[in-house]
Parts: C-alpha cells; sequence; structure tokens
C-alpha cells in the first residue's frame, strides 16, 4: 500500500485511472446524442485554446506546444472524412506513428522558452516532420505503405504496428521523464500519451476519437494546473508544503492543535564546512523525516533550515512523544557524504578503499519546540511564537532535545 500512498505515484494513477474509465465507458455513451456531438466539435477549441492560455500564463512552454499538436492532430483526423480513401489511410496511419512520440517528446524536454532560439527549432522540427509526412503520402505512397504494413508481432491490433511501437517509445520515454523529475507535466504527458493512443483505436473521424483526444488534453490541462499549485504552494527544494501552505492552513484550523517548531542544529556551521550544496542536500533528508513523523502530523517547511509541524486535534503533551521519535529518527538517520573524487564505478571504488577518499556518514541533528491551542480564543499566531520560544529553550538546553 505504500506505493499507492505516494503523491508522485498518484500524480500517475489517479488521472490514468481517468482515462481508462473514459475509454471504457465509451461504450455506453456511443452512439453520442446530437447535441453532444455539437458540444463535441467545440470542445477541442475550448479545452486546448484554454490549456494552452494558462500554461502561457504559468510560463510553461512544454504544453502550448502539445496543446497545438492536439488540436492540428483533431483538425486532420476530422479532415480524413473528405480525403480520397487511400489518402486518408496513409495519413491517418502517419499521424499515429508521429504524433504520440512528438508529444511525448515536446513535454519532458527542458523548458526552454516558446518564443525562444529553442522554442523555434522545436516548432521547426515539428512543421518538418509534417511536411515530410505529407510529401511522402502525396509522392511515394508505396513506401508509406511499406512502412504502415511493418509486422513486428504477429498480433491483430486496432492500429499498425509501427504507431504502436512509436507510442510505446514515447510512453517510455515519458515514464523515465517522470521517474527523474516526477512533476504533474511528465504524469500528465505520459497518461496523455496513453489517452491519444486509445483514440487512435477509434475510427479517425468518428466522436469516439475527438471525445478521447479532448480527454488527453484535459488530463495535459489538469497537469499545467497542479504544476501551478505546486508552485505556488510547494518549496522547491523539499517538496514539503511551504509556509504559504503553513499560512492557509493555520486559517483554517478553528479546533484545539499543537504546534512545533523544529530548526537544524549547528547548521551553519555544517554549511560552511561541506558547502551549500551538501547543506541543501542534508535538508532533503531532513525532510524525508519530517514525511515520516507519526500521529497524523503534517510537516512545512517554515523556512531556511526551519520547519514546521501541525498536529491538528492534539495537546502538546499528547505530540511530544511523536516529536520525539521524529528527533531520533533524524539523529540516527546517516546522511551520506561522497568524497568529491569518489570513483563512480564499483570496482575502482573497491580497488580505492582504505585510501581516505570513502564516504562518510555524517548526522545531523534537530532540536524542537511545541506548544499548543487548548483555548479555542486563542490565535494560532501566538500558540507559533510559543513553540518558538521552546525551541529556544530546546537550543539553550543543549540542542538536540524537545521542548515544551
Ligand atoms: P543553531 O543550532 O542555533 O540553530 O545554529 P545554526 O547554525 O543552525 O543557526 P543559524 O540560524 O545561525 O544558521 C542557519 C543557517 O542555515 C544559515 C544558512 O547558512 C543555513 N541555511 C538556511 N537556509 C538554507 C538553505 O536553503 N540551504 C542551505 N544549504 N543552507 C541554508
Ligand atoms: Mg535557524
Ligand atoms: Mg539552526
Amino acid at each position: 500500500m505504500r506505493i499507492l500512498a505516494n503523491t508522485n505515484t498518484l500524480l500517475l494513477f489517479v488521472p490514468l485511472a481517468a482515462v481508462l474509465s473514459a475509454w471504457i465507458g465509451l461504450a455506453w455513451l456511443e452512439p453520442f446524442p446530437d447535441s453532444a456531438l455539437q458540444l463535441l466539435t467545440l470542445a477541442p477549441f475550448l479545452i486546448f485554446g484554454l490549456g494552452a492560455a494558462v500554461a502561457a500564463y504559468f510560463k510553461v512552454s512544454n504544453p502550448v506546444l502539445q496543446f497545438a499538436l492536439l488540436l492540428f492532430t483533431q483538425i486532420v483526423l476530422a479532415r480524413t472524412e473528405t480525403m480520397p480513401p487511400i489518402v486518408a489511410v496513409e495519413t491517418i496511419g502517419v499521424l499515429q506513428i508521429l504524433v504520440p512520440l512528438n508529444f511525448a517528446v515536446l513535454g519532458v524536454l527542458e523548458d526552454r522558452g516558446l518564443l525562444t532560439y529553442d522554442g523555434f527549432v522545436r516548432l521547426f522540427a515539428v512543421a518538418v516532420q509534417g511536411v515530410l509526412a505529407v510529401s511522402a503520402v502525396l509522392i511515394a505512397p508505396g513506401l508509406v505503405d511499406d512502412i504502415l504494413a511493418l509486422t513486428i508481432l504477429p498480433l491483430p491490433l486496432p492500429m499498425t504496428q509501427p504507431a504502436l511501437l512509436a507510442a510505446a517509445i514515447g510512453i517510455g520515454v515519458a515514464i523515465l521523464a517522470f521517474r527523474r523529475k516526477g512533476t504533474p507535466l511528465e504524469a500528465g504527458t505520459v497518461v496523455a500519451t496513453v489517452a491519444l493512443l486509445l483514440a487512435f483505436t477509434r475510427p479517425a473521424s468518428s466522436a469516439g476519437a475527438t471525445f478521447l483526444i479532448c480527454v488527453a488534453g484535459a488530463i495535459l490541462a489538469i497537469a499545467v494546473l497542479q504544476n501551478g499549485y505546486r508552485l505556488a504552494f510547494l518549496d522547491e527544494l523539499t517538496a514539503l508544503p511551504g509556509r504559504r501552505a503553513l499560512q492557509m492552513e493555520l486559517k483554517r484550523i478553528s479546533g484545539p492543535c499543537a504546534i512545533a517548531m523544529l530548526d537544524v542544529d549547528f547548521f551553519k556551521k555544517f554549511n560552511d564546512t561541506y558547502g551549500h550544496d551538501v547543506g541543501d542536500q542534508a535538508l532533503r533528508l531532513v525532510a524525508k523525516c519530517l514525511r515520516q513523523v507519526g500521529g497524523g502530523g503534517r510537516p512545512f517547511r517554515y523556512g531556511g533550515e526551519e520547519f514546521t509541524v501541525l498536529f491538528p486535534g492534539m495537546s502538546a503533551q499528547e505530540a511530544v512523544p511523536v516529536l520525539e521519535d521524529l528527533r531520533a529518527l533524524v539523529e540516527s538517520t546517516p546522511f551520506q557524504l561522497r568524497a568529491p573524487d569518489r570513483p563512480k564505478r564499483a570496482s575502482a571504488a573497491r580497488r580505492r578503499r582504505g585510501s581516505g577518499t570513502r564516504s562518510r556518514n555524517l548526522h545531523l541533528t534537530v532540536s524542537i519546540g511545541v506548544a499548543d491551542r487548548t483555548d479555542i480564543h486563542r490565535p494560532v499566531e501566538a500558540v507559533i511564537r510559543a513553540a518558538d520560544k521552546a525551541l529556544y529553550r530546546a537550543k539553550l538546553q543543549g540542542r538536540n532535545r524537545v521542548a515544551q
């Protein structure tokens, strides 16, 4: 169950469940009533347009290109109805190969802006593929046919095998990017590419295909919004909720609660000794411990090397043993300091053992002050001040302890 509780995994599986439900639900939705069909002619423009506008507003440019690609795909697929049948089949076949792959790659490239050199290069690369594809369909239809007919596995599939392979590569690339960066944008790209793949299992100009392409766009739009939320409320270094999130949470608390303030001991010295980057890594490790706090405690990064844990419905006395466990966890969690010239390969590392350049385990400690609100009329700010005073006492008493 731990893997399911991980928010990063949820970023992937919640939208995936939505897409699969939409795909399965299509069996009941189809045939669409006339009113829904009218809505479906407008929906792509609405969803992709709004999505692109929100992405541009948040200054994330990859999704803008992805929405443009979705719109282009939808327009071309709808047009295939009026094309000569052979041209239509080839056009659909080529789109099915190029679109999911480009969509996925555009979603995971480093975001370098839209009206920039990199933005133009990307737009140009997609446009060149379009021109080549159109030329191939018009000038060398035989070659296109041969490519579309390539068979890798002897399986009956609702699309050509090169298309399936291209989509699998795209999804694979996006999953790797998600594992590395873990933001909603990569998760959205993975799931939207799956939705695109599912759209291609429906007849090209059908309402079902349009519906699923809209689902892909909606997934991406939600990912853009989730990303904006993260930028506003999550601390970039530790990915814990930040000060703003804490302030909003405090406004909502109406009942009793305990608030703990936590400060890393001698952190200035740690930074001075090992450098700011190592200090940053150490803060991430402290945040990792904080995520494991018991008693329903909710951790925040207050700022710098200071953190806050909120215990709704708890007294300070009840929170102390939980915080004591947290303090002990931080103390016992080793921080591995890698020697700067540490060899990357294990064999080289073995040879070097004993030469004095090994990794070292460091141990950080934290001091914690806790206060509570038993009188619900007491402002939370006063509780924070009291927790701060308790923290000061913990420092004076020798650090690495919890004070109330
Ligand atoms: P004490 O035990 O009394 O808390 O001593 P301290 O050295 O931890 O306290 P002080 O407040 O003097 O120092 C806090 C240091 O934390 C100063 C700054 O260098 C470091 N710091 C604050 N924010 C960050 C950060 O985001 N990254 C890193 N690497 N260091 C930070
Ligand atoms: Mg401090
Ligand atoms: Mg400190």
